[in-house]
């Protein structure tokens, strides 16, 4: 199943086949790197964002941001043709 909205930034993502359970992602945390409720983020994740690190997200982050894009672009080009 897709990720579903629940805010403007943030989705539910479902954890992948061969696994359970429901994550809360929400994009806007950690400067807009974003952050996830699965025990990947907060054990491997997190940690190196605490560290001043940029690590590889958790898949159901990169589920959120590739649904969130397809309604952050449009904003995004309305907004850069303003400045135009
Ligand atoms: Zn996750």
């Amino acid at each position: 199943m897709p990720p579903m909205k629940i805010e403007p930034l943030e989705f539910l993502a479902y954890q992948v086949t061969g696994q359970e359970g429901v994550y809360r992602v929400c994009l806007e945390e950690n400067d807009f790197f974003g952050h996830c409720s699965c025990a990947h983020f907060a054990y491997r994740v997190q940690p190196a964002l605490n560290r001043g690190e940029r690590p590889w997200p958790c898949k159901h982050l990169v589920l959120a941001r590739m649904t969130a894009w397809s309604e952050i672009a449009p904003l995004l080009a309305k907004h850069w043709n303003k400045q135009k």
